[in-house]
């Protein structure tokens, strides 16, 4: 048996991709999600991503930042809303 200690692993993951984002699968299993795709063969791209205050969907931080923490059809939808009354 194997025991790590959880510390221990997240460092270890933050070592490399500080973004990433650790569940649980239906069995418990850890599954960390790296917030990396691959741009080109055997390179990552560290995504950055951050979710909408509104409707939870991942979206760049960047964008998140810029539309006040909402993806752009939130906040296309929240403006609507707002020029509409
Ligand atoms: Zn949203």
């Amino acid at each position: 048996m194997i025991v790590v200690s959880g510390r221990e692993i997240r460092d270890a993951i933050a070592s490399v991709c500080p973004n990433y984002t650790v569940s649980e699968d239906a069995d418990g299993q850890l599954v960390i999600h790296t917030n990396m795709r691959e741009i080109a063969d055997d390179t990552y791209l560290d995504l950055q991503m951050t979710p909408c205050d509104e409707c939870g969907v991942r979206i760049d931080s960047d964008i998140h930042k810029e539309e006040l923490g909402m993806c752009v059809e939130c906040s296309n939808k929240y403006f609507d809303h707002e020029g509409g009354e």
